[in-house]
C-alpha cells in the first residue's frame, strides 16, 4: 500500500479557503493512488482562539504541573483533527480523527518534550485498509500509563516524520505558510530565495540554528528512514523544497554546495559574563551543574581565566541571576541578543569565511558580542536590534538573494 503523510501547520487550517486546499491535496494524492495520512497542528497563531500559545496563556499564571499543561496543549491539535476530519467528510472523503495516542504514538513521561518510545500502527493500518483517511492530531503522544504528553514546540513535524517512518511512507509533505526552505526567514529577509532541494544534514543545521520551518527531530527521523520530505506552501502549487540525501539531489543536478546555503537566527538570547579575575580558585565549576540542575541550557560557552561567558534563553535570566548572587559572583548581563548563524556544507576547509563575515558586519557597524564555529557553521551573537541588519548583510555578502 502506497502511503503519503500530509502535515498541515497551524497557519494552513483556520479558514474555509485553507481547508479547501487540504481537500485538493487529498484529491491529488488519491488520484495518484496514494493513501494520505493527514497530520494537523493547532489552528492559527498566538492570540487566535485555539493556538498553542493561547492555550498556554490561559493557565500560565497558575503555574500548572507539566502533566496538566500537556493535557491542555494537546487539545489544540485534537480540535484541529476533528474539525478537519469533519470538513473533509462533508466534502465526500471518509475520515477518522485520532489523537496522537489513538494513532499509536507511545512516549515516556518527559512532559513538554516527551520522547517517542514506540509506535503501534495497527489502528492506522486498519483505517487505511478500509480506504478511509486518518486525520491525526500532531504534537502529542500518550504514556503507557495513559497520560497525554506533548513532543516539544513545533512537534507536529515530528508526528509526521515518525508516522512516515512507522508506516513506511513514500514521502512526507509538510504544508506551511511559506514556499519552502528559504535562504533566511522571509519575515526578516523579504528577498530570501526558496531552495529547490537541500540535503538532510544541511537542513538539519538550519533547523537547529533557528529556521523553524521544520523541526530538527523530524529531519533526523526522516534521514534515518531515508524518506524524502517536501516543504510546500499550502496555498499555492509551487514545487517547494525537496529534502533528501545529497547523492539523490546531486543525481538530479539541482545542488551545488555553496559556501553558505542559508542564514538562521535564534532571538531572545541573553549573554552572561561571570568575572573570575584570573583566579580559577574563585570559580566553582559546580556553578554549571547548578545551572543544569535548574533545567537551563547554555550555549556559546567560552571559558577564559578572567571570565566565563555563555548565553541562555532570556526567560531564564532571573533564575541564573539568583544562582550568580548566591555564589557572590560579579557578573554582567546583556539581555537582548540574537544568535545569527551562517550555514553551509561548502564552507568546510574554505579559508576566509570568518573574515568575510566579520568585515561585512563591521562595515554596517554591527557589533559582534561573541562567536562560535563548527566545520559548517559560523555563529555571531549580536544585539537583538541588529538582527535584521545582520541577516541582510550576511545574505548579501554570500549572494543568497
Ligand atoms: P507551521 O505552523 O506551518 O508549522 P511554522 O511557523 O512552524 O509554521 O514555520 C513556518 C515559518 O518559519 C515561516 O512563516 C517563516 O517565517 C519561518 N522561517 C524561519 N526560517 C525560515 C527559512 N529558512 N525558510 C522558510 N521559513 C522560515
Ligand atoms: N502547535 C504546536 C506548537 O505551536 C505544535 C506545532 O505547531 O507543530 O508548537
Ligand atoms: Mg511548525
Amino acid at each position: 500500500m502506497k502511503i503519503i503523510i500530509q502535515k498541515f501547520g497551524g497557519s494552513s487550517l483556520a479558514t474555509l479557503e485553507l481547508r479547501e486546499n487540504i481537500v485538493q491535496k487529498v484529491r491529488e494524492a488519491k488520484e495518484r493512488s496514494i493513501n494520505p495520512v493527514i497530520v494537523v497542528s493547532a489552528m492559527g497563531r498566538k492570540g487566535e482562539p485555539y493556538a498553542t500559545d493561547t492555550l498556554i496563556d490561559m493557565v500560565n499564571q497558575y503555574k500548572p504541573m507539566p502533566r496538566n499543561l500537556d493535557l491542555l496543549m494537546a487539545c489544540g491539535e485534537i480540535i484541529s483533527s476533528v474539525t478537519i476530519a469533519s470538513y473533509l467528510k462533508d466534502r465526500g472523503w471518509d475520515t477518522i480523527p485520532l489523537t496522537g495516542g489513538q494513532a499509536g504514538i507511545i512516549t515516556d513521561n518527559h512532559y513538554g518534550k516527551a520522547n517517542i518510545i514506540n509506535i503501534d500502527t495497527q489502528l492506522l493500518l486498519n483505517i487505511l485498509k478500509e480506504g478511509k483517511i486518518p486525520v491525526v492530531a500532531g504534537f502529542q503522544g500518550i504514556t503507557k500509563e495513559g497520560n497525554i504528553t506533548t513532543l516539544g514546540r513545533g512537534g507536529s513535524d515530528v508526528t509526521a516524520a515518525i508516522l512516515g517512518e512507522a508506516l513506511k511512507a513514500d514521502s512526507i509533505e509538510i504544508y506551511t505558510d511559506v514556499d519552502g526552505v528559504m535562504t533566511a526567514d522571509p519575515i526578516l529577509m523579504p528577498s530570501a530565495k526558496v531552495l529547490s532541494a537541500i540535503d538532510y544534514n544541511e537542513v538539519l543545521e538550519l533547523a537547529e540554528y533557528g529556521a523553524k520551518v521544520i523541526h530538527p527531530r523530524a529531519i533526523e527521523i526522516s534521514m534515518r528512514s531515508n524518506i524524502p520530505i517536501y516543504i510546500k506552501n499550502a496555498t499555492t502549487n509551487s514545487p517547494g523544497t525537496l529534502i533528501t540525501n545529497y547523492n539523490k539531489i546531486n543525481l538530479q543536478k539541482t545542488l551545488r554546495y555553496p559556501v553558505v546555503t542559508g542564514i538562521a537566527h535564534i532571538s531572545d538570547r541573553a549573554q552572561i559574563k561571570v568575572k573570575t579575575d584570573n583566579n580559577e580558585d574563585f570559580f566553582d565549576p559546580l556553578f554549571f551543574t547548578e545551572i543544569a540542575n535548574n533545567n537551563i541550557s547554555i550555549d556559546l560557552i567560552n571559558l577564559f581565566p578572567e571570565e566565563k561567558v555563555f548565553i541562555i534563553d532570556k526567560k531564564d535570566i532571573s533564575k541564573v541571576e539568583e544562582i550568580l548572587k548566591e555564589n557572590k559572583y560579579q557578573y554582567n548581563i546583556i539581555d537582548n541578543c540574537c544568535k545569527v548563524t551562517a550555514i553551509g556544507s561548502g564552507m568546510r576547509g574554505v579559508p576566509g569565511v570568518m573574515a568575510r563575515i566579520v568585515s561585512a558586519l563591521h562595515r554596517e557597524d554591527i557589533q559582534i558580542l561573541q562567536t562560535a564555529d563548527s566545520h559548517t557553521t559560523i555563529s555571531c551573537l549580536v544585539k537583538e536590534e541588529d538582527t535584521k541588519a545582520a541577516i541582510r548583510v550576511l545574505h548579501e555578502e554570500f549572494n543568497l538573494g
